[in-house]
């Protein structure tokens, strides 16, 4: 059997381009090639961040640099904002780094309301917050422009930013508003093996991480600041995923950012109205849904495991068949990437036939 593959929400399918960019020949990484390849990433993801800051490369997946980002920055009192499987996991993250945390919660599918931010902040005492923008296991895409606003509006409060499924699929500006840490893992929306997320960090986030003592070493915002300074990183990189991503980046340019927006606009709206064909409810509220995959509820009675089961057997397509606790009541498809309406339009011809 062949590979299937992946339209599932990460990773997603790689291109065959991206792999032959990762067989460059191996170069050390303290040396000017790879201070080369380093500083010529750098435009292309402040782009797509909407920053001038630079952006780090970490060698771990986002989750390292989720938790790195909270041993940085947080002193005592975390609120986490929770509206599904990966935002609830960051409130437990919080709770075992030995934070007092605590979530303003919502019912998973719905997203968060900048004024129960507001009111929950407003209790006092919080120093950090934790912000997923594209909640990849509910299918919600966060106001983020609301969220941010709530949060810059107390002073001393630093925002920590999850952008792992939305990075390149929707505009960021992370400067403009004001988002103190933005991350993202580059196995979802840029197509990449994973291995590898990127980060930045703002003035004040750096300032935060200076006055504090625990900060680790594998993930000290400190050390990724001086050795970006100079190109390069504070420990050795993956140094073939990095140049998948100087790949990805240049089809990104070749592309332009703005189509690649209204490519994923478009593909992401062919699977939505492919459900609405078949009667599947999308699992997000209206204007709350994420540009890069789509969440349906499985209706009473539908053999989801046989559905994605056939369309694997048949078309070697691999879909998603719900996370966490809403596993098996929803399933997602990705469109992610590089996928295009004519790669699209395959998966929609392929599930219609399994569908009969
Ligand atoms: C996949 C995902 C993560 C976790 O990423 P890892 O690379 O597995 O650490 C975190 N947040 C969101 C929104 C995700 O989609």
């Amino acid at each position: 059997m062949p590979t299937p593959k992946l339209f599932a929400p990460g990773p997603v399918d790689v291109s065959k381009e991206t792999f032959a960019a990762m067989c460059h020949p191996m170069i050390g990484h303290r040396g000017s090639d790879f201070e080369a390849l380093y500083a010529s990433l750098q435009p292309g993801l402040q782009e797509i961040f909407g920053t001038s800051r630079p952006v780090f490369l970490s060698t771990s997946s986002a989750w390292g640099v989720m938790e790195g980002a909270l041993r940085n920055l947080a002193r005592k009192k975390v609120l986490c904002l929770c509206c599904g499987a990966f935002s609830d996991k960051w409130l437990d993250v919080a709770k075992k780094c030995g934070f007092e945390a605590e979530a303003v919660q919502v019912e998973w599918g719905q997203a968060i309301d900048p004024e129960a931010v507001r009111a929950k902040l407003a209790e006092g005492g919080f120093d950090t917050v934790t912000f997923i923008h594209s909640e990849t296991s509910t299918g919600v895409l966060n106001d983020l422009a609301g969220i941010t606003k709530v949060v810059k509006s107390f002073p001393d409060t630093i925002l920590i930013v999850d952008t792992v499924s939305s990075l390149s699929t929707v505009p960021m500006n992370m400067d403009t508003h004001g988002i103190d840490v933005m991350l993202a893992g580059v196995q979802k929306a840029l197509a990449l093996p994973p291995g590898l997320a990127v980060f930045a960090v703002s003035e004040a986030g750096m300032e935060r991480a200076k006055s504090n003592s625990s900060r680790g070493y594998y993930f000290d915002f400190l050390e990724f600041a001086k050795n970006a300074a100079v190109n390069n990183t504070p420990s050795t990189p993956a140094i073939s995923i990095l140049f998948g991503l100087q790949h990805i980046l240049g089809e990104i340019a070749k592309e332009g950012f703005a189509q690649r927006q209204e490519r994923h606009a478009k593909t992401n709206a062919m699977i939505a109205a492919w459900g609405a064909r078949h009667g599947f409810e999308l699992f997000a509220p209206e204007g709350r849904r994420s540009f890069a995959l789509t969440c349906f509820k499985t209706p009473d009675g539908f053999d989801l495991s046989g559905f994605i089961k056939n369309l694997k057997n048949k078309h070697n397509f691999l879909i998603n068949g719900g996370y966490g606790k809403i596993k098996g009541l929803t399933f997602r498809i990705s469109n992610m990437g590089n996928e295009t309406e004519a790669s699209m339009q395959e998966l929609i011809d392929a599930m219609d036939d399994v569908l009969g």
